[in-house]
């Protein structure tokens, strides 16, 4: 066919209106949502569950477009030395419905366990964390996963609502305080070696980057409310660390 019979078909597919709308989503969503693919997942607005990790800037469209991929990838957020704090990223957050910014530094740290099965690998610890997370967020209706962190037996910290953001833990304290919740149910028996390692380090952390005032006090949820929380044996174990108790909460 001659090259200008070529461009007059062209011209005449490109004016039909399908045609034409096809062309312009391609030019504006092709290239960049390929990149997502590229990565074997999927553009989704991330409000959505994901089964694996979220990434930016792989997706056309609004910022909360966001590529969701099949399988996880590990990111630390960087923000302590001596622990590893899996970003919300990573695990595959949904984004808050709303974040309400805590003023920081604050002066208490709240333990608490998630009464769940416990896990030793990060795999299962990011499927109860991502269960945790809609169980709040669908059924008790909260604006995300209440927990500032969450501490599993892997010995990985899982970002929740982080260092910087009011929690949903513990009533009447959520606007003064920070908490990290350990992965299982400790009634009866202590977190791991690594998990309570892991948990000091955290706390330490908080102290260094200034979320947490240098004369923190430690306090377990039941200290504040009707409940067995963090578990008998946790609550026990946290009664002999350092700045437990030192002064009184200043919530109800
Ligand atoms: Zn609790």
């Amino acid at each position: 066919m001659e090259k200008s019979l070529w461009t007059s078909c062209l011209v005449v597919l490109l004016l039909s209106p399908t045609c034409l709308s096809i062309t312009a989503d391609y030019l504006i969503t092709g290239p960049r949502d390929d990149k997502c693919a590229a990565l074997g997942g999927i553009c989704q607005n991330d409000n959505q569950y994901c089964t694996g990790s979220y990434f930016s800037n792989k997706c056309a469209g609004p910022v909360t477009t966001r590529c969701c991929t099949k399988n996880i990838t590990i990111r630390d957020t960087k923000e302590c030395k001596n622990v590893m704090i899996i970003s919300r990223d990573s695990w595959g957050a949904r984004r808050p419905v709303k974040v309400l910014p805590l003023k920081t530094p604050v002066g208490d740290f709240f333990l608490h366990h998630t009464d769940t099965k416990n896990c030793t690998t990060a795999k299962n610890c990011i499927s109860i964390v991502k269960s945790i997370q809609q169980y709040h967020m669908n059924d008790k209706n909260w604006w995300d996963i209440a927990y500032s962190f969450l501490v599993g037996e892997d010995g990985h910290v899982y970002e929740g609502r982080g260092w910087k953001t009011v929690g949903s833990h513990t009533r009447g304290c959520n606007d003064k305080s920070l908490a990290a919740s350990m992965i299982g149910n400790f009634n009866d028996v202590l977190p791991n070696a690594a998990a309570l390692s892991s948990v000091k380090r955290l706390i330490s952390c908080g102290v260094e980057i200034g979320r947490l005032s240098p004369n923190y006090s430690l306090f377990g949820h039941r200290d504040v409310r009707d409940t067995d929380c963090p578990g008998n044996a946790l609550y026990k174990n946290m009664s002999s660390w350092t700045h437990f108790h030192i002064h009184g909460p200043g919530c109800p």
